[in-house]
């Protein structure tokens, strides 16, 4: 499709003085582009085979700190090197840089040369292949909510991230006059993407003031997981050259709508939809509802990975579109999952946990493990539950905070299966690590609610 480019045409373009910068960028934990920018002339001589990085940047933080606990990384073991390999199938141009384009890579250890277990890309390829090995392709589309603000990132920062002003004046779902107004910034989002060789689908206005959603073609897991990693920093950085600020926090404000990434799922076997029945009810085949029935047995378990910081859980709140309960409906949205397109080829489960800020090649991976246990264990799938799921008083709860989450993580014995001990500490660590910082820090909320009255 329009935007992919060969490491063939990517050489031609820097011959021709098209393309004199190249990023090449792993993903980290908390799903951004890490990097360097390459001179094209090198990258195409020698570096397109690999280059290399700090092993810290798989055991920091959103501020870049290096926390203690990690078995992988650690000032005892003197913070050595990663090897970043360029996976050339990722190659595409940049079009909002001028002369760039970008390849993203996977992360190597640097002595034995295999995939590091916790690279995020790793863990999501180590379930494709678990997948395939029973004869299954999975197709996924992450959708990406956020908020534009009137101002840029540094003069929100420089004024201490108060008084925040969305783009807009009021709730602009579906609206097009408002998003009109906006099409400064998501105009050049989309066709910039679309370029790039992400194959956007649309943008509207979500329920909110100044929120918007974009919307990406389902893919397969991993080229789902890379378009939304690259369209997130791509909003950011189109947002920031327009002189505004785009937020995928959660929740930046208590009496606002949250941010979701609600994820679209089904499995394909040899190109046909492997969750279609016709003659099944619903049209959902049994395969479809084993999967789903781990999605949803095992939803507590992977919470963490939808939800990653303190601020996630403040998203699921009733009456607000994000779901507290792991039951499942028939497209209704008050559920944590949602059947789509039922009876129909396109037949298909949205999760509707996951918040903006998740990392999508966690959760893709997490919840593909979710499914393959159901699949494996032929586990039953209970009845869908109609009406409002917020007041199902027998339903299981999504674990309501950071702590409640990591300490289901700990226990996980199906997610020790799937990913391994070694991975499951590591973001267990990197949980815990978000708990004790925010447990540290006092917040503005206290000192006004006790600073007179307590
Ligand atoms: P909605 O009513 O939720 O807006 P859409 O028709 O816009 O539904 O689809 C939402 C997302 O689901 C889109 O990103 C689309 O590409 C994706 N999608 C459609 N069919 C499938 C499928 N079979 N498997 C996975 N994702 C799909």
């Amino acid at each position: 499709m329009a935007g992919h480019m060969t490491f063939d045409a990517l050489k031609d373009a820097v011959s021709a003085g098209e393309i004199d910068t190249v990023l090449a960028c792993l993903v980290d934990m908390q799903g951004r582009l890490m990097g360097k920018r390459f001179h094209a002339v090198n990258f195409v001589e020698t570096s397109f085979e690999e280059t290399h990085c700090c092993n810290y940047l798989l055991a920091t933080d959103l501020e870049m700190a290096t926390p203690p606990g990690y078995k992988s990384s650690s000032w005892e073991a003197g913070y050595g090197d990663y090897i970043m390999a360029p996976d050339l199938t990722t190659l595409r141009p940049v079009p909002w840089l001028e002369g760039t384009a970008m390849v993203l890579c996977d992360v190597l250890d640097h002595h034995t040369h295999a995939p590091v277990p916790h690279s995020p890309r790793a863990m999501l390829k180590a379930q494709i292949a678990r997948l395939e090995a029973l004869g299954f392709d999975a197709m996924m589309a992450t959708e990406l909510e956020f908020f534009l603000f009137e101002k840029s990132f540094d003069d929100i920062r420089k004024e201490g991230f108060r008084d925040l002003a969305p783009i807009s004046g009021y709730n602009e779902d579906y609206h097009i006059l408002q998003t009109t107004k906006e099409e400064s910034v998501m105009r050049p989002i989309r066709n910039h993407l679309f370029n790039a060789g992400i194959p956007v689908e649309n943008t509207k206005g979500e329920a909110e003031t100044g929120q918007e959603e974009l919307n990406i073609r389902y893919a397969a897991a991993l080229d789902c997981a890379d378009h939304h990693t690259i369209a997130k920093n791509a909003v950011k950085e189109i947002a920031w050259q327009q002189g505004h600020a785009a937020s995928f926090l959660p929740k930046w404000h208590h009496d606002k709508i949250g941010s979701s990434s609600h994820v679209h799922q089904s499995l394909w076997c040899d190109g046909e939809p492997a969750f279609y029945d016709p003659n099944a009810s619903l049209g959902m085949s049994d395969v479809m509802r084993y999967y789903m029935a781990g999605l949803i047995a095992y939803a507590p378990d992977y919470t963490v990975f939808l939800a990653p910081y303190i601020n996630s859980y403040k998203r699921f709140a009733k009456g607000t579109f994000a779901p507290t309960k792991t039951v499942w409906s028939v497209d209704n949205r008050t559920a944590g999952f949602r059947l789509c397109a039922e009876g129909t080829k396109g037949v298909r489960v949205e999760c509707r946990i996951g918040g903006s800020d998740l990392n999508p090649y966690l959760a893709l991976a997490a919840m593909l493990a979710a499914g393959i246990k159901g699949i494996e264990d032929k586990m039953p799938l209970a009845p869908a539950t109609s009406g409002d799921a917020y007041d199902d008083g027998g339903a299981v709860e999504i674990p309501r905070s950071l702590r409640a989450a990591t300490q289901t993580l700990r226990n996980s014995a199906f997610l020790r299966d799937a990913f391994g001990d070694d991975v499951v500490d590591h973001y267990v660590r990197a949980a815990e690590w978000e708990q004790e910082e925010f447990d540290r820090v006092v917040t503005d909320w206290e000192v006004a609610r006790g600073f007179e009255r307590a």
